[in-house]
């Protein structure tokens, strides 16, 4: 037989999914009504309206995809690129490969920019891909690389890609709410990001936004977008403005209404204070781990405050540690990635995760498991 299911209360402190505040879950629990329902048409304006301004951004088409945060990276490949169309990718961590895999899956050529795994993109590379390969299309890097800890100069970037002529992809899965990030002053067109990691809301949404740029790029596309389902042009027909909303897919009606929470309390709480607690938090953190004898894997001015890279001090025993945190303390410390596993721990301060509470329970347990 089996039985409901219960989950422990966990503290969440890897690299997403982050703490859901009871507010946000209580908003989930509200009663689902019609994704055509004009006061659900209502509320996705709002969203819309609260995730231009958590993207600092004025773009029309700015919307939560519904899928995770890998959608977003799919949705912006697939409607931006065409068979035979070349991208420049920076490569710094796990999530430059998926870009290069979604490039190569919509038939394009990908020019890999590599930077060793713990750094930042280099832009001087990216210069030099861009002056040897003017006839790329786009330019697509992670802005906050969670598989290393490390933050990307996304505005220098960007400023590159439009000079270029070229259009940006930025990955802003873990940056958003988290760090400054100005679409609209950096000048990025397609950027993506998640509601698990710094907005704590439900996983499964991909808030994504286009610039008038991208935008024109889709409509003047000479071959259908390959995915159906991620096709802005047939998105927009539910996600667009006012009119007629023609039934495309049902929305996760009460994941919405979770975002919808979580985007309020930033709003209340405002991007910059946001980003204060975070760097005010990674601050007390960094601090307490070093009292530890533990030390940081990413040089100081690319560290990102809501994901800390721990290197895994010698003769420590990874998995027996994480399975011990997780046992007799249910926290949740991320592992190492891809090349990273073993080495590493990733210790995630997002949204509603980053809080002095979280910070003492985590040095408290790590102390403990460490001494035994
Ligand atoms: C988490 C993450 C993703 C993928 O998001 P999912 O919601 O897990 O699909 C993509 N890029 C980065 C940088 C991430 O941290």
């Amino acid at each position: 037989m089996s039985s409901p299911f219960y989950p422990p209360l966990r503290t969440l402190m890897g690299p997403g999914p982050s703490d859901v505040s009871s507010r946000v879950l209580a908003a989930a629990a509200r009663p689902t009504i019609g994704h055509l329902d004009p006061l659900f048409v209502c509320l996705m304006d709002d969203v819309k309206r609260l995730l231009q301004f958590a993207f600092q951004t004025t773009n029309e088409l700015t919307i939560p995809l519904s899928a995770p945060g890998s959608a977003g990276m799919e949705a912006a490949f697939v409607n931006l690129l065409e068979p035979g169309d070349k991208a420049i990718v920076c490569q710094n961590g796990v999530f430059g490969g998926r870009m290069k895999e979604n490039v190569e899956r919509c038939g394009g050529t990908a020019v890999m920019v590599q930077d060793r795994w713990g750094d930042p993109v280099d832009p001087e590379k990216v210069a030099k891909a861009i002056q040897t390969h003017p006839d790329a299309k786009i330019l697509a890097f992670v802005h906050a690389e969670t598989s290393t800890g490390v933050r990307s100069d996304a505005e220098t970037l960007c400023g590159m890609a439009k000079s270029a002529g070229m259009l940006s992809i930025v990955d802003a899965v873990t940056s958003l709410a988290g760090i400054d990030l100005q679409v609209d002053a950096w000048g990025a067109d397609v950027v993506y990001s998640g509601t698990q990691k710094c907005l704590s809301s439900l996983p499964g949404i991909a808030p994504i936004t286009f610039s008038s740029n991208a935008v024109e790029m889709i409509a003047t596309r000479k071959r259908k977008v390959q995915s159906w389902f991620l096709d802005m042009n047939l998105i927009m027909g539910y996600w667009g403005e006012g009119a007629m909303r023609a039934y495309h897919h049902t929305a996760p009606v009460n994941a919405i209404y979770a975002l919808h929470e979580a985007l309020l309390m930033l709003e209340e709480e405002g991007l910059k204070a946001s980003f204060a607690r975070h760097k005010a938090n990674h601050l007390v953190l960094t601090e307490g781990l070093s009292e530890l004898g533990l030390k940081l894997a990413v040089s100081e001015p690319w560290r990102l405050p809501q994901l800390n890279a721990v290197q895994i001090p010698d003769g420590q025993d990874d998995a027996a540690i994480r399975n011990a945190l997780l046992k007799e303390f249910d926290l949740e410390v991320g592992a190492g990635l891809g090349e990273l596993a073993g080495k590493q721990w990733r210790i995630g301060l997002m949204g509603s995760s980053c809080n002095t509470t979280n910070i003492n329970r985590c040095l408290t347990a790590l102390e403990a498991v460490l001494r035994q």
